[in-house]
């Protein structure tokens, strides 16, 4: 006979996603472990009874939320030790993912209780599957920090990156946002902004970063709801690794004077440096100036 193990007694922690906007957009495995759990631990216990209402779901609720997240893990896991089966979700997408739940999920693990992922929608990864951008890579940020000296510190640790990076941002913070993109990741840089995705107004539109906040103010409605921001990578030709500030401004001095290839190679003579690196950063200065 099997013998019951430690393991076997333990409830289950079951991580659900659930809609971005469209209450459709949640599968049948959530429902059936959302009807069936014990709990549902819900970041806001009242905007989870609106999609459990709409499918008749009546599962007791309990709730975990950014301020509670401790306090509610220890109850939680006292109920998955005592064998309760609990259905973790959050206000939209996927628990965990700019939203609170990774600290219930690291503790109920490191206490060998079993958590199982059950996907559905996430917000960036609609916005990445619909925009049509050709580089396979991307980096998910998330929210830049709402204070704006730090948002612009943080940005120019990520301006050389040369894959898509992907931002959450509210409708408060859209312009300043925006317009620290711009400044800091360069005005020839392509931004697509996601905005209210599976909901009524969704719209989803591309266009050089240095062109955004006139397209966002041309139309209020466009700066209203919630956003993912997808910024191309900074391409070969833009970026210049390695090249000193000293060769930079060498090379800016015999590019306004002379054709490329010749102010490259004097450059190379004068500084050193590589003649590929000045290469792409001449290129890039050229564009700049033409
Ligand atoms: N956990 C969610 C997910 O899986 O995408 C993200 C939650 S985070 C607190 C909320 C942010 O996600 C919003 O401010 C917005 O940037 C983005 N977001 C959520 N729903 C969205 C939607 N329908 N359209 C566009 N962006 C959305």
């Amino acid at each position: 006979m099997h013998r019951q193990t430690e393991l076997d007694m333990k409830g289950t922690l079951y991580v659900v996603a659930t809609p971005i906007g469209n209450l459709k957009d949640i599968s049948l495995r959530a429902l059936e472990i959302l009807a069936q759990a014990d709990f549902i631990a819900a970041e806001d216990t009242r905007h989870a009874s609106h999609l459990l209402n709409h499918y008749a779901i009546s599962t007791k609720l309990l709730s975990l939320h950014e301020h509670n997240e401790r306090s509610a893990t220890d109850k939680i896991i006292a109920l998955l030790d005592a064998g309760k089966t609990v259905a973790l979700i959050s206000d939209a997408g996927t628990p965990a993912i700019s939203d609170p739940g990774a600290y219930l999920v690291a503790v109920a693990r490191r206490q060998g209780i079993v958590t199982v992922p059950i996907p559905g929608a996430n917000a960036a990864i609609s916005a990445l599957s619909a925009a049509g951008i050709s580089d396979p890579h991307f980096l998910f940020y998330g929210f830049l920090p709402s204070k704006r000296s730090s948002r612009r510190q943080e940005l120019e640790a990520f301006k050389d990156f040369p894959h898509t990076l992907v931002y959450y941002e509210a409708p408060h913070r859209i312009l300043e946002c925006v317009s620290d993109l711009a400044d800091i990741l360069g005005s020839k840089r392509e931004i697509t902004i996601a905005r209210e995705l599976s909901k009524a107004f969704e719209s989803i539109h591309s266009c050089a970063l240095g062109d955004v906040l006139d397209w966002l103010n041309a139309d209020s409605n466009r700066q209203r709801g919630e956003f993912v921001l997808l910024i191309s990578g900074k391409p070969p030709e833009m970026r210049a690794a390695g090249i000193s500030d000293e060769s930079k401004r060498v090379l800016a001095l015999l590019v306004a004077e002379l054709p490329l290839k010749q102010a490259v190679k004097l450059a190379a003579a004068i500084s050193g440096e590589k003649k590929n690196a000045l290469y792409a950063e001449g290129l890039t200065l050229k564009k700049e100036t033409d």
